[in-house]
């Protein structure tokens, strides 16, 4: 098949205006978030009340706390976790920065653990050979809505009597053995940011089936406060606290989202199940597995270029980059979502968190080591990669699926016209 590539001016596959933009927002949205603005609590209102108990009730928890953002959530498990000078946890080596920058919060130390290529998630099977007597919890990141095995992770966390913290920040419903994300490790955070499949704007959930953990995670929420703000407070700090809570509106725009939820995640799933039948036998693609027992959400749908049979593997970052501006003009809404695996980011290579090399050069840490090369599959993933979020959400439906995928095969299978391209002159 020959046909001009968008990126030379030829028509676009996906022709810009087929994706809707996430969230949909109707009726449900607009009562609630007005009937919040009317009443007289904007603060931590009945909406944060009710939204708590529902997100529980959701995600399957005994506690919740409405948060102001998934890296707040994250920090509040770091704490529960009791993790704190001279600790280690151990995080994936591939992840949103602040999946590790939470570690740094509470002056713990993160170790890095290179990605399983598969999945592109933990390595479960080098987590042991991370654990030191010093290792005190693992964050499992479920990336990109595919949960961790967490049957292995546990089971070294139990062995070595470590905690385990889930950032199911992109896992919303996401499940492993019927599992829950959320619900397997000791803790676990959720983001209802913008991007997230459950989104209020910006937000966030802490969650905990464990009593002391609900406190001390409560605790740090509040300004270290230990009554609530729904119950007469003394405004009294009995340890470090921060101010993380949520707002009524956003609460208010949150539970309206959770209402939809499941239909959202539902109208996912098929629209990516199409998108992988589509997507079949295209050249140099390796499209996203869902191993048994695993059950994806496809919060981000992410394809790898085989670079190596492209001949690119020595410029594979460059190469992808081109890539996904030829997708782009083709009105394929794909991108790269991280580019730097986490332990090349300049925090982590300067060791500079706090200022003076704190909290590395603290006294009761122990030396660690980031070199990027201890991490060769995250590399590979970090370089290799191009994902989607939107063109998969709700309202959309298969049909963009089935467009998205044109595009994606009108570019592998013209790729000889990429040398035709003006980069320079590409944005
Ligand atoms: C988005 C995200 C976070 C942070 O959530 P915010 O609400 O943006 O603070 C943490 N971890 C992962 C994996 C994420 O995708």
């Amino acid at each position: 098949m020959s046909e001009r590539l968008a990126i030379l001016g030829g028509e676009q596959a996906c022709p810009t205006g087929t994706v809707q933009p996430w969230p949909p927002i109707d009726d449900i949205d607009r009562e609630m978030v007005m009937a919040s603005l009317e009443q007289d609590i904007h603060t931590f209102g009945p909406n944060c009340q009710e939204f708590e108990k529902e997100f529980a009730e959701w995600s399957g928890n005994k506690y919740a706390i409405t948060t102001n953002s998934g890296t707040a959530s994250l920090h509040m498990c770091v704490a529960a976790c009791d993790c704190g000078p001279g600790d280690e946890v151990i995080v994936p080596a591939y992840s949103w920065s602040s999946s590790v920058t939470c570690v740094l919060h509470h002056n713990a130390i993160p170790v890095f653990v290179d990605l399983d290529f598969d999945t592109i998630n933990i390595d479960v099977d080098k987590i042991e050979e991370a654990i030191t007597p010093r290792t005190k919890a693992i964050i499992a990141v479920h990336l990109h809505g595919l949960a961790v095995n967490m049957d292995k992770v546990l089971e070294v966390a139990r062995r070595h009597n470590v905690k385990v913290i889930e950032d199911a920040c992109q896992a919303h419903g996401a499940t492993f053995n019927g599992k829950k994300v959320g619900t397997m490790g000791d803790c676990a955070a959720f983001s209802l940011n913008q991007n997230k499949c459950l989104c209020s704007g910006e937000g966030g959930f802490f969650v905990t089936d464990d009593e002391d953990m609900n406190f001390r995670a409560r605790q740090l929420w509040s300004f270290g406060e230990t009554r609530t703000p729904a119950e007469s407070r003394d405004y009294h700090a009995y340890a470090l606290g921060w101010m993380y809570r949520n707002n009524d509106l956003t609460a208010a725009f949150g539970r309206a989202q959770l209402t939809k939820l499941d239909g959202y995640l539902a109208q996912q799933k098929e629209n990516a199940a199409r998108l992988t039948e589509c997507l079949q036998e295209i050249a140099y693609l390796i499209p996203p597995t869902e191993p048994e027992g695993h059950e994806h959400t496809w919060y981000n749908y992410t394809t790898r270029f085989d670079m190596e049979a492209l001949g690119h593997a020595d410029d594979a970052a460059d190469f992808r980059d081109k890539l996904v501006k030829a997708f782009k003009a083709e009105g394929v809404e794909t991108g790269v979502w991280q580019s730097y695996i986490l332990p090349r980011m300049t925090v982590f290579q300067a060791k500079n968190g706090y200022g003076f090399g704190c909290p590395w050069s603290c006294p009761h840490a122990a030396e660690v080591d980031y070199s990027p090369e201890q991490y060769p599959v995250a590399e590979k993933h970090a370089n290799t990669h191009t994902g989607m979020t939107v063109p998969l959400r709700a309202p959309n439906r298969p049909d963009v699926a089935e467009k998205t995928a044109a595009g994606f095969r009108k570019v592998m299978e013209n790729l000889d016209q990429l040398e035709e391209v003006d980069w320079a002159s590409v944005e």
